[in-house]
């Protein structure tokens, strides 16, 4: 199984979004999707039709020790995803898992146990830090996706998140990878995203995804209705995006991670 954090510390930069619908483009090919949600907001669990009711074993559980990882997976509407579901509860984990033996590899260990042979790709939507809880998934991970706003602060804030990932790799997790960072919310219309762009491929190079996710409302609207955007509207230009994405990200992965 194939783990990959989507973080990005900055808030309202596409995680969720883009965590929710390529977990359901990725299961779509076939691939057998796990998806975590690290985040006490719980959007994406939102996003996907999970209600509190659903919530009573989540990541904050899986984290703590108090539940397994079978114990926690919740099936989501789409066939071959399923998701651990984020609940408020997460928000006191920082500090309350400064008293726990490895704090840092909470995650790591849990995904190492039983029933992960059951998922191909592990997705972990972050919350919008770098505290514990990112700290968690980036050492848990194979692989970190950056979602970036294409706005004009978007390069701001970045130097400081490869920072942290140069810091966990040479400390922790030597085979943590930059599977690629992902332009969203760019606006055809409008000439900023196009330089911003520019200015990103420019800065990062390679490493940037052809592929960018358009600003599309029905890519927003979807989790009000808790369903994926490839779901409740699976030809609109923020679907047909996200199925680009998955198909790049599938060709970037790396080969020993597939056969696992
Ligand atoms: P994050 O998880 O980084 O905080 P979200 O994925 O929750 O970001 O996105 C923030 C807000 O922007 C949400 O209301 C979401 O519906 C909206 N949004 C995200 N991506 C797009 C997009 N490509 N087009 C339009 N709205 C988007
Ligand atoms: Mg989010």
């Amino acid at each position: 199984m194939i783990r990959i954090a989507v973080a990005n510390q900055k808030g309202g930069v596409g995680k969720t979004t883009t965590a929710i619908n390529l977990a359901t483009a990725l299961a779509a090919t076939g691939l057998k999707v796990l998806l975590i949600d690290l985040d006490p907001q719980g959007n994406a669990s939102t996003g996907l039709g999970i209600g509190q009711a659903l919530r009573a074993q989540s990541s904050y559980e899986l984290l703590t020790g108090a539940a397994s990882l079978s114990e926690c997976v919740v099936a989501s509407p789409v066939p071959r995803l399923d998701i651990v579901p984020g609940k408020v509860d997460l928000s006191g984990a920082e500090i309350e898992l400064i008293d726990f033996e490895r704090r840092t590899h909470r995650l790591d260990a849990a995904l190492d146990g039983a029933g992960r042979a059951r998922w191909d790709v592990c997705l972990i939507d972050c919350p919008p830090s770098l505290g514990l809880l990112t700290v968690n998934a980036l050492i848990a991970a194979n692989a970190i996706l950056v979602p970036l706003q294409a706005e004009f602060f978007a390069l701001e804030g970045l130097s400081q998140l490869l920072q942290t990932v140069e810091r966990i790799r040479a400390r922790f997790n030597p085979e943590l990878s930059i599977l690629g960072v992902v332009l969203t919310m760019y606006d055809r219309r409008n000439n900023l995203s196009a330089q911003v762009s520019d200015d990103v491929r420019a800065c990062l190079g390679n490493v940037v995804f052809d592929t960018v996710i358009p600003r599309n409302v029905r890519l927003s609207e979807a989790p009000s209705h808790g369903l994926p955007a490839l779901i409740y509207d699976h030809r609109c230009p923020g679907s047909e995006a996200y199925i680009a994405l998955a198909r790049e990200l599938i060709a970037r992965l790396p080969a020993r991670a597939e056969a696992a």
